[in-house]
This record gives structure tokens, sequence and C-alpha cells, in this order.
């Protein structure tokens, strides 16, 4: 397979300039990977914004092209209204994506405008609601909502489209250590359901260990794109664009040299830097897709939640948990301390599971014993 074939989006020589302003982009070439996680980088006024506005055609390029599944856009109403099913963008501020009165016209707004069967329209705004926890809210003024209820809004408004590509524009910035756990978790779901992500933003701990590949912008000027690791092996680079490490990769440099032990393989999470480090057999992983505690699951072991269909129960104690957010990185921890831990996973979720199992096992040499009850 050719890399162009794999290409979901890509732009070639694009430059943009706002009126009678600087470039704001500058000869930007590059590609983004179909069903991949994509994390763009890069200081306030780096163009990120402007690039993802031209991802569903909303700017068009003073020069350079874009191009869709491989075909330049045409920017006729017609080709534009189809893009924008396939591509759609959450906008940073949910306040200039939100202008419907209630949570569920606002949802409805971009279905309604394809002419959809009103079954589908109310089937897909079900669907966007329940995918973001919105489904209670459903009837509720969008004047009377939260920073955090409004922004789960512009994403449910945009995965009502059912896109192929979801843009979003630094979608944790502003939000609680649990939004932004929620959020990245309906990512990995998404993700998992083929659905490419790309978004912005400035925390590098979250980029470091989410990203598949980094983009990274300076300036209107495309000046990295590969793999998380490869961008964060350049401190030079990194300072450039005002960025810092992620913990995790300063934590690694640090033990592995106090320990004259090599810096690779890099662990992006805490629970890798342990299968790099612990000395002692994992303990086992049970998993279950389903509210109670199975026979079967030693009671010792510690529990994990990913995924938001359980966390309710919780939340109300009908479930002990000892991780309710972040629950597989959690399990994963327990595991490499040689301890048995459950994770209770929503169905969506497996495939991502898989490959954090596969990433310890192939790059960390760490097989882990694996029991769905
Ligand atoms: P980022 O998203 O990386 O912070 P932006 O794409 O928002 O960067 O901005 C890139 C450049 O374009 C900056 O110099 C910014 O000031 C300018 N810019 C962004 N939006 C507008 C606009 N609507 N009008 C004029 N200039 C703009």
């Amino acid at each position: 397979m050719t890399i162009m074939e794999d290409s979901i989006l890509s732009t070639t020589g694009l430059c943009y300039s706002y009126q009678s302003g600087p470039f704001a982009l500058r000869d930007v070439t590059l590609e983004i990977s179909r069903g991949r996680k994509i994390a763009f980088l890069g200081p306030n006024g780096a163009g990120k914004s402007t690039l993802f506005l031209h991802f569903n055609g909303i700017l068009r390029p003073k020069a350079g092209e874009v191009r869709y599944d491989g075909a330049p856009l045409k920017y006729d109403q017609g080709s534009l209204a189809a893009l924008r099913q396939d591509v759609a963008i959450v906008l940073q501020n949910p306040d200039d994506q939100i202008f419907s009165s209630t949570v569920e016209e606002d949802v409805a707004f971009g279905p309604m405008n394809l002419d959809l069967p009103r079954e589908e329209v109310e089937e897909r705004v079900a669907e966007a609601l329940a995918l973001t926890g919105m489904s209670e809210l459903r009837e509720r003024p969008t004047q009377q909502l939260s920073f955090g209820q409004r922004k789960r809004v512009a994403i449910a408004g945009a995965l009502a489209m059912r896109p192929k590509v979801l843009v979003m524009d630094e979608p944790t910035a502003g939000l609680d250590g649990h939004m932004v756990g929620e959020i990245m978790e309906l990512t990995d779901k998404l993700n998992g359901q083929g659905m490419t992500i790309v978004i912005s933003t400035h925390d590098v701990d979250m980029a470091y260990s989410w990203a598949d590949s980094v983009h990274v912008l300076n300036r209107g000027r495309l000046v990295f794109s590969g793999t998380p690791e490869g961008f964060f092996n350049c401190p030079r680079e990194v300072n450039a664009v005002k960025l810092v490490q992620p913990t995790m990769y300063e934590v690694n440099r640090l033990v592995m040299a106090s320990l004259n032990l090599p810096e690779h393989p890099h662990p992006k999470t805490s629970s890798e830097l342990l299968a790099k480090m612990s000395r002692c057999s994992p303990g086992r992983l049970f998993v279950q897709q389903n509210g109670s505690r199975s026979e079967g699951v030693p009671k010792h072991a510690t529990a994990g939640i990913y995924g938001p269909m359980h966390r309710a129960a919780a939340a109300t104690g009908e479930l002990n948990v000892e991780y309710s957010y972040n629950g597989l990185e959690g399990c994963l921890g327990e595991v490499m301390l040689g301890r048995d831990a459950l994770l209770v996973l929503d169905p969506g979720l497996k495939g991502q599971v898989m490959k954090r199992l596969d990433r310890l096992a192939k790059v960390f040499g760490r097989q882990i014993e694996v029991l769905w009850v």
C-alpha cells in the first residue's frame, strides 16, 4: 500500500493569509493517515485552527490544495455539503458553534440539513447525546449549560453527522480532569470504530500517550511530522515551539540515566515504565463487559472502568472500583506490579485494550494473561 492510499486528508503547498495579514499558513504539505489518532502541536498563533478550517472547506487555500480521499476539495455548495458529512469540526469555543435554543435542536441541526427521514435524525441525535453523556439534558436550553456541557453539545453535533474524520480544536482546554478523561475515552471509542481523530492541544502529556502521530506547526510552517517519540526526542525543536517534554519522557530519561540503562524503548505511561523496569511476573487482567463482578474474578483484584457505561454504577457505589477514570492505565499498572486487576469495559473499547496489550508485548516484552469473564 502506498502512503497516498493510506491518507484520508492531505495538503500540498497550502498557503493562507487572512485579509491584509501576513501568511497564517506557509507551504504546508502533510498527510493525515486514515483510522489514526493525530495530534497537532504548536504555540498560539502557529496556524492550527486556520489549518483545521481548511479540512472541511470553511477556508479556501490562497495557494496549494487540500485533498480528501485522494481528490482535491471542490468548493461549490454541493461538494462542501458532502465533504462536511465526512469531515466534522468541533471548534475551540463551543459558543462559535451552538446556535439553537435547546440541546436536541442544536444536535439535530446538521442531520436535519441532510434531509434525512425524521426517524433517522432522531436516531442520530439520541446516539450522539448518549455518546457524549448528554441524554438527560436533551431538552435543556443551551443558554443554561456550563462550559463543559456546551463543549459536549458541540461534539454531539459533530457526531450526529456520523463523520469519517472528527477534527477537534483543543477539545480538552478549560475542562476538569474527569471530563478530559471522558472526552479522551470517547475519542478511543470512536477511533475503535474506525474514525480518524484529529485534535490540536497544548497538553504534551496527553499528546505523547494518546497520539499515533503528531504534526507540529510554528509560525504557519510545518516543522515536524512523525511519531510523538520522534518529536520529543529533539529537545531543541520542542523548545523552539514553546513546549516542554512530557513528564513521562523526562522521568524515563532521568531514571534510566540513574540506573545506567538505555532510554529506549520510551514508555508513554506509568504502566509502560513499570513494564520496562519491574522484574516481577505480571498479574492477570480480568476483563468484563457487564456491570457486576463475575464469579471467578478474585476478590482482591483491583478494579478500573474504561468507558462511560458503568461509571454511573460506580458513582452510586453499586460497583466497587478503585479507578473510575483512566481505568485501563490503572489496571495495567496493577498488573505490572504483579497484582490481579479487573477491567470493566464498554464494548466499543476492546480494540484499544488489545492495542495497549500488543505494545506491552512487542515493545516491552511483557505478555499479560487476559481472562475475558
Ligand atoms: P493557532 O490555532 O495555532 O493558535 P491560528 O490559526 O488561530 O493559530 O492563527 C494563525 C495566525 O492567523 C495568527 O497570526 C492569528 O493572529 C491569525 N488569525 C487567526 N484568525 C484570524 C482572523 N479571523 N483574522 C485575522 N487573522 C487571524
